[in-house]
This record gives C-alpha cells, sequence and structure tokens, in this order.
C-alpha cells in the first residue's frame, strides 16, 4: 500500500499490553517515576546462526559486538516499559497522561521504526475507522510524511547511539545471557536501584562492554548449531532470566 491516511482518536487500545521500547533517557525516566521497565536481549552471528539477510544493515546499527566463546555475536538489548496490562500513564478516559512527554514510539505509532517492515493497518491495534480516505496522508508513495520521519529517524539514532551502553548496563546487572534472534529473547525485569545504579555507573564513568556472552535455547538443532560456531550456550534462568521462545 502506498499512501495511507490516518489520525489517531484517543482509543487507547496501543496502550493496553504493550510493551513500549524507550530509549536510553526515557527508560531512566520510567524508573524514576516509579515504572517498571523490561529488558529484552537477542543476538545473531554475522554470516551464521540466527543471521539474517536484507534487514542486516538496521539490525546491525542496533547491535553491539560481544565475544561468546570463541565466537563474536552481536547483541541487541532493548529496554521497554513493562506493561503487561494498562500502561500506567493510561487515564480512565483513554488519554495518555503524560502526553507532552510521551514515549518516542508512543508518537510514532502506528508507523514503523524498522525500515524494512512496511505499515499494515490491518495488524495495527487501531479501529478501521482511523484509516479512512479523508484523514490526513500519513504514508504518501510509500513515505511517511515529513514531521512523521523526523520522529521515527529519532528513534532509529537513538538506537545506535544507545546500545553499547544499554549492552554494558546489562552487564553490570550480570546479564550476559541472550537468545538467538529470530528464535526468542532472554527476558529480564531489573530492580529500580539497582537499574538506577547501573545507568549512573555505565554513564558517568563511560564504562564499555566487556563480557563474554552466551546463549540460551530450548532448540536442541540450534544449541547444536551453537555450539559448532564457537558460541557458549547457558540456561538464562541461572541468572534470574526468562527464555521467550518463538520456535521449540
Ligand atoms: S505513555 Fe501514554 S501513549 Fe504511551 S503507552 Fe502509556 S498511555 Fe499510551
Ligand atoms: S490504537 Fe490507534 S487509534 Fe487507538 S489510541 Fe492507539 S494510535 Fe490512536
Amino acid at each position: 500500500m502506498s499512501n495511507i491516511c490516518f489520525a489517531c482518536n484517543g482509543c487507547g487500545q496501543c496502550c493496553q499490553g504493550h510493551h513500549i521500547p524507550l530509549t536510553l533517557q526515557e527508560s531512566k525516566c520510567w524508573v524514576m517515576d516509579g515504572g517498571q521497565i523490561v529488558i529484552f536481549v537477542e543476538g545473531y552471528f554475522k554470516g551464521g546462526a540466527g543471521d539474517e539477510d536484507d534487514p542486516m544493515c538496521h539490525i546491525a546499527r542496533r547491535s553491539y559486538p560481544v565475544p561468546s566463546g570463541t565466537s563474536v555475536a552481536r547483541v541487541i538489548a532493548t529496554f521497554a516499559a513493562f506493561n503487561p496490562g494498562r500502561c500506567r500513564y493510561l487515564k480512565e478516559d483513554n488519554r495518555c497522561g503524560q502526553y507532552d512527554s510521551r514515549p518516542l514510539v508512543c508518537q510514532i505509532y502506528p508507523a514503523e521504526i524498522n525500515p524494512y517492515i512496511k505499515l499494515d493497518p490491518v495488524i495495527k491495534d487501531c479501529p478501521s475507522d482511523v484509516w479512512s480516505g479523508e484523514l490526513p496522508l500519513i504514508l504518501r508513495n510509500s513515505e511517511y510524511a515529513p514531521e512523521l520521519l523526523v520522529l521515527i529517524e529519532r528513534s532509529r539514532q537513538a538506537d545506535r547511539d544507545d546500545i553499547q551502553n544499554k549492552v554494558a548496563i546489562c552487564e553490570y546487572l550480570n546479564i550476559n545471557i541472550s537468545a538467538l534472534k529470530g528464535h526468542g529473547v532472554t527476558a529480564w525485569l531489573p530492580a529500580a536501584s539497582i537499574f538506577l545504579e547501573a545507568f549512573d555507573v555505565v554513564t558517568q564513568d563511560l564504562r564499555k562492554p566487556s563480557l563474554s556472552w552466551n546463549f540460551d535455547s530450548l532448540d536442541d538443532q540450534v544449541r547444536v548449531k551453537l555450539n559448532s560456531i564457537g558460541a557458549t550456550v547457558s540456561s538464562s534462568e541461572s541468572c534470574g532470566g526468562v527464555l521467550i521462545n518463538f520456535k521449540v
């Protein structure tokens, strides 16, 4: 679809049951304001396990290289607002209680941040009447409207700028176990105090990632593949994390 019209009606559906990806600074603000964040980790090996083709440019720019056994993995750490139910800022009338300072991703939705994913109204939370042809064009000839594109570029750039510090914060939190990209993610719910401590230490001391990383998978074939390329395999549960498997 090359042209898409849209105007949000404030139904609040997208503010329920979604963990919202945050920039590093937004993560700190979220936690300082009493919110819980969840950290998702996935990784891949260039030209090997978990590798993908076209989207690699976008993925590579928001990943960070770390050793794993005798191999080198690239890990992606996503810090997100933990929203298993209604977002803590969603008011009873389904309006955002932090509208003027809501996260970047909330400002961008329902547009896509990943340049390799096309905006598809069918899979979005928005009701059908907000896509009507009389509403403002947000996508013209497959290009997002300029004001939306500015926000999307800002989000992509934050992903790239933040990844080193996000991985270093993971390591400070004893998180160095990843799932293989495309097969799952490891997930962690850091306590506020230790997360804020990690944030300060990493950003003030300019601490860089330095640990060797492990990979977790429930899939025997994936574990064999990881072993064959020299990566180390371990259980995220042993370090207080959870493996969310996409494929078993
Ligand atoms: S911060 Fe606001 S816009 Fe974002 S999910 Fe929460 S209620 Fe919705
Ligand atoms: S689901 Fe769509 S229409 Fe409803 S609040 Fe979110 S962006 Fe707006």
